[in-house]
């Protein structure tokens, strides 16, 4: 099939979050079994160039209108991690992907709407057929909008995914006349109308990509049934039910190349779940040594318990917070590596870090680090993931086969990834005393029940997370979007 992707993110080269991920596997795993994928994200000037290959100046000069004014953008292409990418250059005088990262900035909305519309463009400009154009989050959405109602291209079908309700791209209608759409027209309950109540005259451009799609998924079973409700559909519930008939979950896999500790080249020792317990347990005590020397800590104040997360409240902060307080007075050592874009909660970590800047027990650390991530994943014992909601959640996958059992809260892809006492430990509640309970059960597996301790490690190391499953399922949804079926199951 050809199949072209559109995205803000793409692993290691622009990644703030899970999704950068899932587009790097799914596009690996589809190019591996022939299909003819491409994937366009904005040249940001935070790409390091050096792990492109194949740099061709593909499009030298197109442009793209907006307010008025036309703007220059030029389409660069490239292969990175087996795939076949495209980079949006975008000259724009407001510099809009020349800010050292990728989001955060007041005018992100704006940013991704000029993308969406320049992306077209290039579409229009090469006339290809495209059997699938594969859209993910608010970021991209728009570009279904422009699909259907300005550029009429040859494309059979076209699919959103979700990796995140929560966030869902809200401007006001001008933004939308500013590159040719017509805001006011679209500003309906039935097309991108906002859906919260507070903001009746702002357009949600999510809601554009839910209704103007072909088919939508989430990225878990649990999830798509989850955002159905207030709890996980931040107001787009009631479109979802609406579109329901087009909504469907397919779980993430991992990358298994980029993260395979049988040869992680940022681990000081290897292995894999095929060696012994005996030589994984000596292989992971290395790294833990390792990472005490650097950090200060004591590799056999056990367990070694961690969380490796964005700081929001989605990951729930609060209950982090409490593990961290808790886990050295039951005796083991916690380990986090995390930051947040909220600089309340940002402000309160720093706060716990400075207040236990002499314990040992306690590491604390502000960044996004690639290679410290890989190393504590190694390193770690158990994983805290206490999510509020998860759609689908990466860490527990990669901690499962880096050998680290997670507790997580039964939640999202948490609940269809991890089956409590099998490969992981789940509490229902997001409150401290369920956390509490499922902490002292970890205690207990890791000092007085070390054979079940070690068969949830091993069976979490030998679960497939893979993308050959996942993969195979939006195989079959791609092929169901290019006959124009339904898709529901
Ligand atoms: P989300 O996409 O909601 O942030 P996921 O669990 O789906 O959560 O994916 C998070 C990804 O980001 C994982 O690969 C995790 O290892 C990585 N990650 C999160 N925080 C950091 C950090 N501070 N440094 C390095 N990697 C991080």
């Amino acid at each position: 099939m050809r199949i072209v992707q559109v995205t803000a993110e793409f692993a290691p080269i622009a990644k703030a979050g899970g999704m950068g991920e899932v587009v790097v596997g799914l596009t690996r795993e589809l190019s591996r079994l022939g299909h003819d994928v491409d994937v366009i994200l904005p040249k940001y000037d935070s790409i390091d160039l050096k792990k492109l290959s194949k740099v061709d100046l593909e499009v030298p000069d197109f442009k793209c209108g907006e307010n008025g004014n036309l703007h220059a953008n030029a389409m660069w292409s490239a292969n990175v991690e087996g795939c076949r990418l495209h980079l949006l250059e975008v000259r724009h005088s407001s510099g809009y992907f020349h800010r050292g990262k990728i989001y955060g900035f007041e005018d992100d909305t704006r940013r991704f709407i000029y993308f969406c519309r320049a992306v077209m463009e290039y579409l229009s400009l090469k006339k290809e057929k495209i059997d699938i154009l594969h859209l993910h989050d608010w970021h991209t959405a728009l570009c279904a909008v422009l699909a259907r109602e300005i550029f009429h291209l040859p494309i059979k079908g076209i699919l959103i995914t979700l990796h995140n309700v929560e966030y869902q791209g809200r401007c006001a209608t001008w933004d939308l006349d500013a590159i040719g759409l017509n805001g006011k027209k679209l500003l309906a309950a039935d097309k991108m109308q906002d859906d919260d109540p507070e903001y009746p005259k702002a357009i949600n451009l999510l809601k554009g990509g839910l209704v103007y799609s072909d088919g939508i998924n989430a990225v878990s079973n649990s999830y798509a049934k989850e955002i159905l409700t207030s709890h996980a559909g931040f107001h787009l519930e009631k479109t979802l039910k609406r579109v329901k008939g087009k909504l469907t979950g397919i779980i993430n896999g991992i990358d298994q190349t980029l993260w395979n500790p049988a040869n992680d080249p940022h681990l000081a020792a290897h292995y894999s779940a095929s060696d012994s317990l005996n030589e994984i347990c000596d292989a992971k005590q290395k790294l833990r040594k390792a990472l005490s020397n650097r950090f200060g800590l004591d590799p056999n104040r056990r367990p070694w318990i961690g969380g490796i997360t964005r700081l929001v409240p989605q990951k729930g902060p609060e209950l982090i917070e409490f593990a961290i307080q808790k886990t050295p007075s039951l005796g083991g050592t916690f380990i986090l590596l995390g930051s947040s874009p909220n600089p309340k909660i940002q402000t309160q970590f720093e706060s716990l870090k400075k207040h236990n800047a002499a314990n040992r027990n306690i590491f604390l650390h502000f960044e996004y680090d690639e290679a410290l991530a890989h190393e504590i994943y190694g390193a770690l014992d158990f994983l805290l993931i206490p999510s509020h909601f998860e759609p689908c959640g990466l860490t527990q996958l990669i901690g499962m086969r880096y050998g680290v059992i997670p507790i997580a809260r039964a939640t999202g892809g948490l609940k269809d990834t991890i089956f409590d006492g099998e490969n992981g430990l789940l509490f229902l509640e997001p409150t401290p005393k369920a956390l509490n309970e499922t902490l002292a059960r970890a205690f207990d597996l890791f000092h007085n029940k070390a054979s079940t301790f070690a068969s949830l490690m091993m069976s979490g190391m030998k679960t497939d997370c893979s993308w050959k499953n996942p993969a195979q399922q939006y195989l079959r949804l791609y092929e169901k979007l290019a006959l124009g079926d339904a898709v529901a199951i």
